[in-house]
């Protein structure tokens, strides 16, 4: 808030939030519409969830090791006693969303976007907010390594779309429940080799779930976790195999990437393929967006056995790197004058507004001359003036603010004239 600020300091908005004024809120709405554009022809369907959900679907999806779910939580309980949560990320209501609508049992594929809010109580900094936005991806039900490499083309497709460049793709495989349990031993017996070199966080982790170490972003900690066995030497037979696909099929989209084995990815869910795009233009928050197969999910919710994959891309982070220049806008400004320049302009807005024109007509600028100047200051491209003369004559005068012209007529003709322009 800044110092001339009128209003109560307790009045600002929560640390880590933020709000979206008209000027940049039109840089989020071009964004929004060629996402949605692209996922479609994906065949990508919206899916809403609440805002609020219970707790122990992200302790169960998100998983209790994650720091997601330890730390970062906007819990509370309500006056029902229950334990809720806003949401800090959006695949484990996806998921169920499908179990409890039963959306397994559609004809259709089970592929899903959504655009919304997620909360998350982390330190706020550059590109990491408290309520921050995402565009969630999933797509449910297909075990072919292809689908984790058309989940990756296409987010290469969204950023060109969008004219991001030089950002580059790295890819793992973080196993799955067979070949995992060894390679966590492993890493457990190396972190406890160099336990006093580890953050007192990590240290707690060797023994929960040492693959969280890798999440960590203290200095130390990551020296330490560059010298770990990698998970890719660990890989069964059947995770090997579709990391293998998935790499061919990366190639046969022409997509340059590249395999890095310590990218576990900050959730517990994920199995086999996991994915980040980052960006050097984002700073030290430098994921634009990431995600991965999970195959689990479903039965560890006691649904059916359907492996999923999706990635989540940060919405904050995407428009800080985007360079679009919204359309702008061709307002008419109505002037008028006195009660019944009043009552015809109203008349007349409703006309054009009803045959798509954008029209202004303001209540407290008095005169011509004052309202020619807002019109000005505004960048309407006409104004339509509606005087005594006017009205008695049933012709108007339109002005082209950019050529400096005016043309009499009926609101018929003068809409033509708009509505020829305007195209
Ligand atoms: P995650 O859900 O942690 O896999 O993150 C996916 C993407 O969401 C990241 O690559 C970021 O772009 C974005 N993201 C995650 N956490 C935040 C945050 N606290 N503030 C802003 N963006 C975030």
């Amino acid at each position: 808030m800044s110092a001339e600020t009128p209003a109560k300091k307790e009045l600002a908005a929560i640390k880590g939030t933020k709000d979206v004024l008209p000027g940049e809120v039109e840089i989020w709405q071009a964004a929004e519409a060629a996402i949605k554009r692209l996922v479609e022809l994906y065949g990508y369907h919206e899916l809403r969830a609440p805002v609020i959900e219970p707790t122990e679907l992200f302790e169960k999806g998100t998983g209790e090791t994650s720091d997601v779910v330890t730390k970062e939580m906007y819990t509370f309980t309500d006056k029902g006693g229950r334990s809720i949560t806003l949401r800090p990320e959006y695949t484990p209501s996806m998921a169920r969303a499908i179990l409890e609508h039963r959306l397994d049992l559609r004809p259709e594929p089970m592929r899903y976007y959504f655009i919304g809010p997620m909360f998350r109580y982390d330190k706020p900094q550059k590109g990491r907010y408290r309520q921050f936005h995402q565009l969630d991806i999933e797509v449910f039900n297909e075990k072919d390594p292809a689908v984790d490499a058309e989940i990756i083309e296409m987010a290469d497709a969204l950023l060109q779309t969008l004219g991001v460049d030089g950002t580059e793709t790295l890819v793992n495989s973080v196993g799955c429940r067979a070949c995992r349990p060894a390679y966590s031993r492993d890493l457990r017996l190396h972190a406890e080799q160099v336990r006093d070199k580890l953050c007192s966080d990590c240290q707690r982790k060797i023994a929960v779930n040492p693959l969280r170490i890798f999440d960590c972003k203290v200095d130390g900690c990551r020296d330490q976790a560059a010298r770990f066995p990698k998970i890719t030497e660990y890989l069964c037979a059947e995770c090997r195999e579709h990391f293998g696909q998935v790499l061919s099929y990366l190639d046969l989209y022409k997509i340059t990437y590249r395999v890095e084995p310590n990218l576990v990815r900050g959730l517990d869910y994920y199995t086999k393929t996991t994915f980040e795009i980052v960006s050097g233009k984002l700073g030290a928050q430098n994921a634009l967006l990431g995600g991965g197969r999970y195959d689990d999910m479903m039965k560890d919710f006691g649904g059916p056995d359907i492996c999923g994959n999706g990635f989540a891309l940060g919405m904050e982070r995407l428009i800080s790197i985007l360079n679009i220049e919204p359309d702008k806008k061709k307002i008419l400004y109505i002037a008028h004058l006195g009660e019944p320049g009043k009552r015809k302009a109203l008349e007349l807005a409703r006309h054009f507004r009803r045959n798509g024109v954008e029209c202004l007509v303001e209540f407290g600028t008095k005169g011509f001359k004052a309202q020619f100047g807002r019109a000005n200051k505004l960048g309407a491209a006409w104004v339509l003036i509606v005087g005594e003369d006017e009205i008695r004559k049933g012709l108007f005068q339109l002005k082209d603010m950019a050529a400096g012209t005016q043309t009499e007529g009926t609101a018929a003709d003068l809409l033509k004239i708009i509505q020829d322009k305007k195209i």
